[in-house]
């Protein structure tokens, strides 16, 4: 039975382990969360203890709970376009750490990004969009420095994706309560990125991929 204040029983590398072997299923056809029991749902109006915070894009081809076979009360996700981090987004990352003690956070970046095109547009065309989107496209921009505009757009795309997920990383490795929960090593900080035409999730500096 779901405890209303239950922590997560796992580590950090227990989570992340998890998270891989969920894209595992995912990508052999062999997911087991098709569906849930009405059993379920009432033990978790109880409460939640997911294991891992992801913060991931609202795109709808990247579904963190499919991509890592993962069911209700798994996982405590974010999604806003381009997984920027913003002060709403920081707020619920630290809910997440303060609350619900999520050993795990992912910043969850993937292939052919729509607003980290639209961010290199601005950047390197200098290319107008709405003013919200600017806005959003302003979280983005500074992850860009430092990229080479001769590449292939293909080229460019993949190494820009890489480098928002890096900078949402360190925007969080610096932040005050980021860095204590990381230097008290109640949390795991690491970046992945989603290949859309596979499925598979790549996890960044990880030599297991
Ligand atoms: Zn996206």
């Amino acid at each position: 039975m779901a405890d209303p204040h239950a922590r997560p029983n796992i580590t950090a590398a227990q989570a992340l382990e998890r998270l891989k072997a969920g894209n595992q299923r995912f990508l052999a056809g062999k997911a087991k969360f098709p569906t849930v029991q009405k059993e379920v749902l009432a033990d978790l109006a109880k409460g939640q203890a997911p294991y891992a915070t992801i913060l991931g894009c609202s795109d709808s081809r990247v579904p963190p709970e499919l991509v890592f076979d993962a069911g209700f009360g798994e996982l405590f996700i974010i999604r806003v376009a381009g997984n920027v981090l913003g002060p709403t987004i920081a707020g619920t990352l630290q809910y997440a750490g303060s609350h619900l003690h999520t050993p795990l956070f992912v910043v969850m970046g993937h292939e052919g990004c729509g607003a980290v095109k639209a961010a290199l547009a601005s950047k390197f065309e200098g290319a107008e969009h709405g003013s919200r989107i600017e806005i959003l496209l302003d979280n983005i921009v500074p992850a860009l420095d430092g990229l080479d505009p001769t590449q292939t757009l293909d080229q460019l795309m993949h190494a820009a994706v890489e480098a928002n997920v890096r900078w949402t990383l360190r925007q969080l490795h610096d932040s005050p309560e980021g860095r204590a929960a990381l230097a008290r090593n109640e949390i795991r900080l690491v970046g992945a990125i989603y290949e859309l035409d596979s499925g598979r999730v790549r996890f960044l500096d990880d030599p297991a991929g």
